[in-house]
């Protein structure tokens, strides 16, 4: 192939290429100029320094594939003599990021966005250590872009998640109109969601009409200072999540007493094999079966069900005043059912009732937040390899927020 169709393809704008060295099965190697000798663009104050060039070596760089094959760039790069601070400086060339050339990088995050970094790694054929390097690289890049400004939301979602063991936890912003995470910190509690708050602004605080969160006191007095006109709502799936824990709880209690006592039929339907099947309120001939079978094997693991299940009529009234009502009888229930973990929730529901009522009258569709909080938790699955909170931080971005490709901002 000629040399200036090359060129061509490769469509560099002010690069030539002036050799092939290396033709194989798997890989391409380029040698390119510059067609116009520019000076060199200093890397630490950004200027032109027209003299003083101090070296010239060949740097390797990683571009786009060409049919299957994997293009290396031999680009020469100058090192200069910095007037500003008397160093000695690496050339800026726009098109380049370290080793890799920018659109080169950008293929990386757009496969980082959709998939996890070892599979990206093992498509492109990159170990996890560069892919981690380039993706760092760009949504830093992108985050100086995008992170910065803060529109106001009017309605959003507040959320923790851990993302490595021993209670580490970042906490995240969703917007619940736009679908996507605008914001998220390191930490989780009041000292965080301030930050946020006040990131925005009183005049952004006052746009927001709604708030849902998991009702942990710290998010709630941020918001009642900050946000004055937003109604806080206890998000839909947070109180599923609550009653899920609550009977898992005494599913292991009482798993717990059954191989105590050597009970082998009770322990078969406790198992945690079984515990899906509890969970779920589908109502299959398979739970059924089960249900009756515990109903005469263990009171408190059926009792504990039954609560679990009539809970949901709260969210099926009509009106506020019959969730209300209906939110009532629930907690005097769970409050007689002597159940230790329900006794508890009934407690906790009774403390944040209004805010669970005020569901009927801001009715937040918390799907969103819970697909996002989905996404965000098998992020953080994953980020148990993660190297630093700011990076996974960056990942939430990537992934379901400001730095996604596909979610226009
Ligand atoms: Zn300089």
């Amino acid at each position: 192939m000629q040399l200036n169709t090359i060129t061509e393809l490769l469509d560099i704008p002010n690069y030539k290429v002036t050799h092939v060295i290396h033709n194989d099965g798997n890989s391409l190697h380029f040698i390119v100029e510059q067609i116009e000798r520019l000076p060199p663009l200093c890397s630490g104050c950004g200027r032109v320094h027209a003299g003083g060039i101090h070296s010239v070596w060949m740097n390797l760089i990683e571009d786009l594939p060409i049919s299957g094959k994997r293009v290396f760039l031999h680009v020469p790069r100058r090192k200069v003599h910095c007037l500003e601070d008397d160093t000695i400086r690496v050339e800026e060339i726009p098109w380049l990021r370290k080793r890799f050339s920018l659109r080169f990088a950008k293929q990386v995050y757009r496969l980082t966005a959709i998939t996890t970094n070892q599979e990206a790694g093992w498509y492109l054929g990159l170990d996890d250590e560069t892919v981690y390097r380039i993706d760092k690289c760009m949504l830093e890049t992108l985050a100086r872009e995008k992170l910065d400004s803060l529109v106001a939301p009017t309605m959003m979602s507040v959320d923790e998640v851990s993302w490595q063991k021993r209670h580490k936890y970042v906490t995240n912003v969703i917007d619940i109109e736009k679908r996507k995470v605008i914001w998220n910190h390191n930490g989780r509690g009041k000292v965080v969601l301030d930050k946020f708050y006040r990131k925005l602004g009183s005049d952004g605080c006052a746009n927001i009409q709604a708030v849902a969160s998991d009702g942990a006191r710290g998010f709630l007095s941020s918001t009642k200072t900050f946000a004055k006109n937003a109604l806080i709502v206890l998000d839909h799936f947070h109180v599923k999540k609550y009653l899920n824990d609550a009977l898992d709880t005494v599913r292991k209690e009482e798993l717990h007493k059954a191989r105590k006592e050597n009970n082998d039929e009770l322990c078969k339907i406790l198992h945690c094999n079984q515990r899906f099947i509890l969970m779920k309120s589908a109502k299959g001939k398979k739970k059924q079966d089960l249900l009756g079978k515990l109903a005469t094997l263990n009171e408190r693991v059926y009792q504990a069900m039954l609560l679990k299940e009539q809970f949901l009529s709260v969210y099926a009234a009509k009106d506020r005043q019959t969730a209300q009502t209906t939110l009532k009888d629930w907690i005097v229930a769970a409050m007689k059912s002597k159940i230790s973990a329900f006794v508890e929730l009934g407690n906790k529901f009774f403390r944040k009732r209004h805010f669970i009522l005020n569901y009927f009258i801001c009715n937040i569709t918390t799907a969103i937040s819970e697909g996002i909080n989905n996404k965000i938790k098998r992020l953080s699955r994953m980020a148990y390899g993660f190297k630093d909170v700011y990076y996974f931080l960056l990942k939430i971005h990537q992934h379901c927020g400001m730095l996604n490709p596909r979610i226009s901002t």
